[in-house]
C-alpha cells in the first residue's frame, strides 16, 4: 500500500525514475535538534519515510546540529524516539557534525577556486553593503582577498585564533543579483562555544545555505524537500553543488535537487519551535509532553495513535505548493474515527452522585453481561458490569427542577440506565447547605433488556459502587480559543484557552483493572481515554480524555 497519495514530487520522481537519472530514491528527514518535533514536522515525515517506502528507496534520520548554542542531546533522543513511535525506521541515523571536515575541505576547496573569501566587516556594514531591492550590493573592501590570505584567515578561525563576528566566510557569487540569497552568502560563522557532539574541536560552524546541500550530496540523497520559505535558497544550493561536483571527493553525476512544498499549518494552535518553547518556559504547560501540546511526543501522551497521524496526512492532507491552514476539526475527525473502532466501549462516572436503589436488599449486586462494542463496529466482546443497590451517576444527569427540553433524571421521572434497568426518582436528599447527596430510586425489574418504556425520559451511565474503582479524568480543550493565535496584536499567549485542562475525580467499572495499561476506551457519552503513560499507577488511575465524542463546529 502506497503511503503518498501522487502529487507534484511523485511526479518529479516518477520522470526522474524513468530518465535513468538517478538508480533509486534517497530522502532524509533532517530536523535542527533544538526542539521536540511538532505536527508540523510529521507531515515532512509521512512525506520523506512515505516516498522512500513507496519507491523502495532509504530514508537517513539526519540531525542538522549545526547550531552549537542551541542543540541539546535530550532533543535528539526525543527525535529519534517520535520518529520510530510514527512508525518509521531511518536506513541510517546521521549528524551533520559527522561531516565538520567533510565541510572545512569544500569551503577550502571553493576559496582555491576563487569562489570564496573571508569577509571581516561588521554585521551592519554587511547589511549595508548587501544593498536593497532597487540597488544592487556594493562589495566589501576584503573581496578581493588573496588565495593565500583567504587560507590563511581561513585557518585561523577555525583554530579559535578570532572573537564571534571577526570575520565569515563568504562564497563569490553575484551582489547585484535580484535574489538576495545570491549576493555572497554567508557560508561559515564563528561561534566560540562548545558543541554537545565536537565539543572544542571546531570554532566555527556552517551556515543552514552551505551545510545542507553538502549533507545531502554526502548522503546520496536525490530529492531533497524542504516547505516553501526556502525557495529563494534553491538557488544558493544548486550554485554550491555545480561548484563542487566532481570534486573534493563528490561524483559529477548525478546530484540531489531540491523541491519545496507547503508548510503544515493548523487552526487554534501554534507550531514555530520558539512559541511552543514559550509555552513550556512560560508555564503555560505541563512539558514539552503536555497532552494539550502539538508535539508528537504531546499527542502520544495524550493517547493518539501513530495510525491517525499518518492516515490523517496520507489520507487527508495532500502535499501541495501552496500554504493553507488545516482546520483542526479534520484533524480531532480522524483521530475519533482512528479510535471508533479501536476503542472498546465501557462506562465511566466523572463526577458522582449516589443513587441507592431502595427497592433492592441491602449489599444486593448482580453481575450483568455487556458488549463492548456498538452495533456498528464489527467485533465481538463482553465484559461483566456489576449491577447494585448503590450507584454512581453523573452529576449533571440529574436536575431537582428539570428545564425545558431536559431528558434524564428529575424528581418523579424516570431514566433507563444503559444496559441495565429503567429506575425512577422517588426523593432527593440534600446536605445542610442544601447540596444534593444521594438520590433514592427504584428500579423496575422487568424493564432489563426492553425497549424504552413508557415515560422513560432517555439513557444514562452508571457504575455500581460495589467494585467501582476511583479515578482522575484529565479533560483537555484546544490549547488556543482562537482560529488564528499568531494573528493581531499581542502575542499569542493572550490567546490561550483560561482552562483548558479541567481536573474530575470520580469512578470507572471494574473491567479495567484487568486491561493492558495501554488500552484505549470510549467512556460511554463522554468521550475516548486512555492512562495517562507518566501520571496513572495500578492503584490511582489518572485517564486522559484523548477527544470527546461530538464535533466541535469551528467558525
Ligand atoms: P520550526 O519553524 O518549528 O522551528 P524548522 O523548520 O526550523 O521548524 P527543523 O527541525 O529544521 O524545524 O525541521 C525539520 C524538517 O521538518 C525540515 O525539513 C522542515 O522543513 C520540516 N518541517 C518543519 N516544520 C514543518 C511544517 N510545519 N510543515 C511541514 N514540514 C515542516
Ligand atoms: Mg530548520
Ligand atoms: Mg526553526
Amino acid at each position: 500500500k502506497r503511503l503518498v497519495a501522487e502529487n507534484f514530487i511523485t511526479e518529479i520522481i516518477d520522470r526522474d525514475l524513468e530518465e535513468g537519472r538517478y538508480p533509486g530514491v534517497v530522502t532524509r528527514f533532517p530536523p535542527e535538534p533544538n526542539g521536540y518535533l511538532h505536527i508540523g514536522h510529521a507531515k515532512s515525515i509521512c512525506l520523506n519515510f512515505g516516498l522512500a517506502h513507496d519507491y523502495g528507496g532509504l530514508c537517513t534520520l539526519r540531525f542538522d546540529d549545526t547550531n552549537p548554542e542551541t542543540e541539546d542531546p535530550e532533543f535528539v533522543e526525543s527525535i529519534v524516539a517520535d520518529v520510530r513511535w510514527l512508525g518509521f525506521e531511518p536506513a541510517q541515523v546521521r549528524f551533520a557534525s559527522d561531516y565538520f571536515d567533510r565541510f572545512y575541505a569544500c569551503a577550502v576547496q571553493l576559496v582555491k577556486d576563487g569562489l570564496a573569501y573571508v569577509d571581516s566587516v561588521s554585521e551592519d556594514e554587511m547589511r549595508e553593503l548587501r544593498g536593497t531591492t532597487t540597488q544592487p550590493g556594493r562589495p566589501s573592501p576584503y573581496r578581493d582577498r588573496s588565495v593565500a590570505e583567504n587560507l590563511d584567515l581561513l585557518e585561523r578561525m577555525r583554530a579559535g585564533e578570532f572573537a564571534n563576528g571577526a570575520h565569515v566566510l563568504r562564497a563569490k557569487i553575484d551582489l547585484a543579483h535580484p535574489n538576495f540569497k545570491l549576493r555572497d552568502p554567508v557560508l561559515y560563522r564563528i561561534v566560540n562555544a562548545p558543541h554537545y557532539r565536537t565539543g572544542d574541536a571546531w570554532h566555527i560552524y556552517p551556515m543552514y545555505d552551505f551545510a545542507h546541500p553538502l549533507e545531502d550530496f554526502i548522503e546520496g540523497v536525490t530529492h531533497s524537500l524542504c516547505t516553501l520559505e526556502f525557495e529563494n535558497n534553491r538557488a544558493v544550493y544548486d550554485w554550491l553543488l555545480e561548484a563542487l561536483r566532481g570534486k573534493v571527493g563528490f561524483p559529477a553525476a548525478p546530484r540531489p535537487y531540491q523541491y519545496e512544498f507547503a508548510r503544515f499549518n493548523m487552526t487554534y494552535t501554534v507550531l514555530s519551535k520558539r512559541k511552543l518553547i514559550g509555552l513550556v518556559k512560560g508555564g503555560h504547560v505541563r512539558g514539552w509532553d503536555d497532552p494539550r501540546m502539538p508535539t508528537l511526543s504531546g499527542f502520544r501522551r495524550r493517547g493518539v495513535t501513530p495510525e491517525a497521524i499518518r492516515t490523517f496526512f496520507t489520507e487527508r492532507i495532500g502535499v501541495a505548493k501552496t500554504n493553507s491552514r488545516a482546520d483542526i476539526g479534520l484533524l480531532e475527525a480522524t483521530i475519533r474515527d482512528d479510535l471508533n473502532y479501536r476503542a472498546p466501549r465501557v462506562m465511566a462516572v466523572l463526577d458522582p452522585l449516589k443513587v441507592v436503589v431502595t427497592n433492592l436488599p441491602e449489599g444486593h449486586t448482580e453481575p450483568l453481561s455487556v458488549p463492548y462494542w456498538p452495533h456498528d463496529v464489527p467485533k465481538e466482546g463482553a465484559r461483566t458490569v456489576p449491577f447494585g443497590r448503590e450507584l454512581y451517576i453523573e452529576r449533571s444527569d440529574f436536575q431537582e427542577h428539570p428545564e425545558r427540553g431536559f431528558r434524564r433524571l428529575s424528581p418523579g421521572a424516570k431514566v433507563r440506565l444503559r444496559h441495565a434497568y429503567v429506575i425512577r426518582c422517588d426523593e432527593v436528599i440534600k446536605d445542610d447547605e442544601g447540596a444534593v447527596t444521594e438520590l433514592r430510586c427504584t428500579y423496575e425489574p422487568d424493564s432489563f433488556g426492553k425497549a424504552p418504556s413508557e415515560g422513560v425520559k432517555g439513557v444514562i451511565h452508571w457504575v455500581a459502587a460495589a467494585g467501582a474503582v476511583p479515578a482522575e479524568f484529565r479533560l483537555y480543550e484546544r490549547l488556543f480559543s482562537v482560529p488564528n493565535p499568531e494573528e493581531g496584536e499581542g502575542s499569542y499567549v493572550q490567546h490561550l484557552t483560561p482552562d483548558s485542562l479541567v481536573v474530575k475525580r470520580g469512578v470507572v467499572e471494574p473491567s479495567v483493572r484487568d486491561d493492558p495499561a495501554d488500552t484505549r476506551y470510549q467512556f460511554e457519552r463522554q468521550g475516548y481515554f486512555w492512562r495517562d503513560p507518566v501520571d496513572s499507577r495500578p492503584d490511582a488511575l489518572v485517564f486522559n480524555r484523548i477527544i470527546g465524542l461530538s464535533v466541535t463546529p469551528s467558525p
